[in-house]
């Protein structure tokens, strides 16, 4: 159940002959090259990285892979394998914020902050496949963004580090997309690391490795990928950050990372509004469970890592209250089945859960998982093992 070094390597190869021949299909040419980037998923860490705050994601095995080559006609062109239909050919002078609809507004936005940010990079190729599922809040777009990004920059010479080449992508999804997200999703695609989780400090960006390796604990962390996205999902996110600005002007600090969790009760006093006051709390207090969980991973004490998810749970479903009824039926159904912990992952109203179980539990609590969500009428869900991949990289 885990990949090794020669498994990923061999998938690699495959995945880039694979998109390689699809592009000289498509374009009747070789590609200069291919890249591939990673969609994550995050331990811990939820609604905290627009908040300055501390994110534990790792990278999955599922990546998005870029065949790319330059062109000399000031055109991008675009195509991909998972919504099939003519290539898109769209001259960069029209690339300007929000001009650029659907999917090609992704990998067109990066071109354009890269433009915007002063790199010399012009008209290319791009040729899309991917593994990793899309809306299921496993970050497909950062995927996408980060391996174009790494594709346009290594054909126009531009040579940035993971976290410029983050920048880069969250500019493109933010600015160009018009999709107010933080920074995890693109620094987790740029800079994980095989084996890791990246526990990164949103504020100063300081970012550090943290090896994790449930296997030789007997455990695994599962992913529970529930099938649904509630319509929800957009409006309820720009209205948490609002709150979360809110409550950081009305506490008179310039972000919710500085509220210390130690007197917590007596912060919150002054906050008038009860929503607003239990986004902050979660905020506060998500933080603190991050610095636990890299504290139990340090002193290799992994199976207390369960209560501490399923804190984040109820957190993410009371105080942020970004869970729903699919996602709150699978976490209780893995801790009822005997999983050590589980919590919703990502931006909540549907996606994914993640849940930490003994490794020899994982059958049978996959099937309860399946048999609870069908018996309540739901989409069944996917679950498969979060095994912790390596982050963007050129891979032909
Ligand atoms: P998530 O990032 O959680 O998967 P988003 O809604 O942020 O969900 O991003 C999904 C969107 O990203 C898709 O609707 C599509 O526009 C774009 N996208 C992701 N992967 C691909 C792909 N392989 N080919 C084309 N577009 C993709
Ligand atoms: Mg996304």
């Amino acid at each position: 159940s885990t990949v090794t070094a020669d498994d990923a390597r061999a998938s690699d190869a495959a995945r880039a002959s694979d998109t390689a021949r699809l592009f000289e299909r498509i374009f009747g040419a070789e590609p200069t090259g291919v890249w591939a980037a990673p969609g994550r998923v995050n331990l811990i860490g939820e609604h905290t990285d627009y908040n300055d705050g501390f994110v534990m994601p790792l990278a999955l095995p599922h990546t998005t892979t870029v065949a790319a080559a330059p062109r000399g006609d000031g055109v991008l062109a675009l195509y991909s394998a998972d919504l099939p239909g003519p290539v898109a050919v769209l001259p960069l002078e029209d690339l300007t914020p929000g001009a650029v609809p659907g999917w090609t507004g992704y990998p067109a936005g990066v071109l354009w902050a890269l433009r915007d940010a002063g790199h010399e990079v012009g008209g290319a190729s791009l040729c899309v496949t991917s593994t990793v599922p899309t809306g299921a809040g496993l970050s497909s777009s950062a995927a996408l963004e980060v391996a174009s990004a790494m594709a346009l920059c290594e054909l126009y010479g531009a040579v940035p580090d993971g976290q410029r080449l983050a920048r880069i992508a969250q500019r493109a999804e933010n600015a160009f997309v018009g999709v107010p997200c933080g920074i995890m999703d693109q620094m987790a695609s740029a800079c994980c690391t095989a084996g890791h989780l990246l526990h990164l400090d949103t504020r100063d960006m300081a970012a550090r490795q943290v090896p994790f390796d449930m296997a030789v604990e007997g455990l695994r962390l599962l992913v529970v990928d529930t099938r649904v996205k509630h319509d929800l999902a957009d409006g309820g996110y720009a209205e948490r950050r609002a709150g979360c600005e809110a409550g950081a002007e009305a506490l008179g600090v310039p972000s919710l990372r500085s509220i210390p969790h130690d007197g917590l009760d007596d912060a919150l006093a002054p906050l008038g509004d009860p929503v607003v006051r239990a986004l902050v709390r979660h905020v506060v207090t998500e933080n603190e469970r991050v610095a636990r969980v890299v504290e139990l991973l340090e002193a290799g004490r992994a199976r207390e890592l369960g209560p501490v998810l399923s804190e984040g749970h109820a957190s993410l479903r009371d105080d942020f209250r970004v869970s729903c009824p699919e996602l709150d039926l699978v976490v209780g159904t893995a801790v009822a089945a005997g999983a050590l912990g589980a919590r919703m992952t990502g931006g909540g109203f549907g996606g994914s859960a993640v849940v930490l179980v003994e490794a020899d539990a994982v059958g049978e609590l996959g099937e309860r998982v399946v048999a609870a969500s069908a018996a309540a009428g739901h989409p069944q869900p996917r679950v498969f093992e979060a095994v912790p991949s390596a982050g963007a990289r050129r891979i032909l």
